[in-house]
C-alpha cells in the first residue's frame, strides 16, 4: 500500500486517508520504519474501505447551477464575473462574484470565506444559547475558534478554546448545537465514558438523533 509518511513531533502514529484516495501516515520522529509498516498493515481492510467510501461519495462542485448545502437547505449557485469577490443568499439560491466564475476554485474559496464570517457569529450565538448551565457550574465560556478541520467536528482545548469545524454550516442548526452541546459537556468530562453520556443525555435526551444527521 502506498503512503504518504510525515515525521513529527507527536507521541503516536495516525493515519489519514484524503478525500481523493491519498494516504497519509505522521509518525514520532525516530519510531522505526518496521512499526510504521505494521500499524498500516493492521488498519490495511479499514483503509480501504475509507478510499472505497470517498470513491463513491460525490464530489462537490462549485459551477453555475450546482447545488451547495448550507444550514441544512440545499441552494443553487448563481455565478457571475466581478472584480469584487462577493456572495449574497437570495432565497434558495447563493449568489457569488468572483473574477473568473468557471474557476470552481475561486468560487469554493469565496463560499467559505463568507461562511468564515456567518459561522463566527452563528457558532458564538449557540455557545451563548448553550452555555447558562455550563456556568451555573462555574465554567468559563470557551473562546471560539472557527477551523477548517479534515477528521473531526469539533474539539475542547484544555486551555480554554473550542474548536469548530466551518463545515458544520453545511448542516441543520440542530446539528450544530449538538456538536457544540458535545464539546460543551467535555468541560464536566474530558472523556467519552458513561457519566459524560448521561450527561448528553440529560442536556440534549435526542443527541443520537442528531448525530445521526451529522453521520449521513
Ligand atoms: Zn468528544
Amino acid at each position: 500500500m502506498e503512503y504518504e509518511l510525515v515525521r513529527s513531533r507527536r507521541r503516536s502514529l495516525e493515519v489519514r486517508v484524503f478525500p481523493d484516495g491519498r494516504v497519509q501516515v505522521r509518525a514520532p520522529q525516530r519510531l522505526a520504519l518496521r512499526h510504521v509498516r505494521a500499524f498500516v498493515d493492521e488498519r490495511r481492510g479499514w483503509i480501504e474501505k475509507q478510499q472505497r467510501d470517498m470513491a463513491e461519495r460525490p464530489r462537490q462542485r462549485w459551477r453555475h447551477g450546482d447545488r451547495c448545502a448550507h444550514l441544512g437547505e440545499s441552494l443553487t449557485l448563481e455565478l457571475a464575473a466581478g472584480g469584487r469577490r462577493k456572495v449574497a443568499r437570495r432565497a434558495d439560491r447563493l449568489g457569488v462574484t468572483v473574477p473568473e466564475p468557471d474557476d470552481e476554485r475561486q468560487v469554493s474559496d469565496a463560499v467559505h470565506e463568507w461562511w468564515r464570517a456567518e459561522a463566527r457569529a452563528l457558532f458564538q450565538a449557540r455557545i451563548e444559547q448553550l452555555f447558562p448551565w455550563f456556568a451555573a457550574r462555574g465554567h468559563r465560556p470557551p473562546v471560539l475558534r472557527v477551523k477548517k478541520m479534515r477528521t473531526r467536528w469539533g474539539s475542547l482545548s484544555q486551555r480554554g478554546y473550542i474548536n469548530l469545524n466551518l463545515l458544520l454550516m453545511q448542516y441543520p442548526p440542530a446539528v450544530i448545537d449538538y456538536v457544540v452541546m458535545h464539546e460543551l459537556c467535555h468541560l464536566e468530562h474530558m472523556n467519552h465514558g458513561p457519566d459524560f453520556h448521561a450527561l448528553m443525555d440529560r442536556r440534549m435526551p435526542d443527541w443520537r438523533h442528531r448525530r445521526t444527521l451529522l453521520e449521513g
